[in-house]
């Protein structure tokens, strides 16, 4: 009896946790089912991973960053930056901010247009959706972390950046990690996260397990502005950040 009240209990916190999270339903379709499927593979990896101790973040050896500058000289050598097409769409030239002793870096994708005209990364509702991510799963606030995008100019909407547009940008985002140094890099949407890890895998196979970037763990998941169109999503997102969550509460 008191096992079955504990069940209850604790059926009870959780429901509770996901729904000040924003998660108020669970996925049924088939194409989700599927999902949750191949997450729970992913899931059962990582166990699998942890208790060989042989995560990819502890097996693949890689090349730490090198600083080059501090984030203000960054910033200097972005410049009023014309390195590719994208610099004709835009209304601001968004760079980055927060705290540059982070633990924890955040990496966006590239700005939106509502990003644009406010000259702020993760504005408007997509800020609120990470505000609540920060705020209910990690348990810090923006002052805390620190935000940047791979690509630092406006992308048209429905467009992807192009592979020059990317290999432009994407050195400045890897200084920006080099001075930060944080103990774990998040990277919001498949974009970000392939081009952190090198390779074409599906975000959701690439989520749900930390990867090697530099020598620094890498949690790839999806991007607040995919959880809003599809919220039967948040509950995976939320798996993703408790690892976080988890990760660095036993880091110095
Ligand atoms: S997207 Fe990056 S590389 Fe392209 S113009 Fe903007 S700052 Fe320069």
């Amino acid at each position: 009896m008191n096992s079955y009240k504990k069940l209850l209990d604790d059926t009870s916190r959780l429901l509770s946790f996901h729904r000040s999270f924003g998660v108020d339903k669970y996925p049924i379709t088939k194409e989700l089912g599927a999902f949750l499927a191949e997450s729970s593979e992913n899931m059962n990896a990582s166990r699998v991973q942890n208790k060989h101790k042989k995560s990819e973040t502890a097996s693949r050896q890689s090349t730490p960053l090198k600083l080059a500058g501090t984030i203000a000289e960054i910033r200097a050598d972005l410049g009023d930056c014309i390195r590719c097409s994208l610099h004709k769409g835009r209304t601001s030239l968004i760079f980055g901010s927060g705290n540059e002793g982070a633990k924890l870096f955040i990496v966006g994708e590239w700005p939106n247009r509502f990003d644009d005209q406010a000259g702020e990364i993760f504005s408007g509702a997509e800020g609120e959706m990470l505000d609540n991510m920060l705020t209910h799963v990690l348990k810090l606030s923006r002052n805390e972390v620190y935000l940047s995008s791979l690509i630092k100019c406006r992308v048209p909407e429905d467009a992807h950046p192009e592979a020059q547009q990317i290999s432009a940008c994407a050195p400045f985002l890897l200084r920006q990690i080099a001075v930060v140094q944080p103990k774990i890099i998040c990277a919001m949407g498949p974009i970000a996260a392939q081009t952190l890890l090198k390779t074409n895998k599906s975000l959701i196979k690439l989520r749900g397990r930390f990867h090697d970037v530099h020598g620094i763990p890498l949690m790839p998941t999806f991007h607040p502005s995919y959880l809003i169109k599809n919220p039967e999503l948040k509950k995976a997102a939320l798996h993703d950040l408790q690892m976080v969550r988890q990760q660095l509460a036993g880091m110095p």
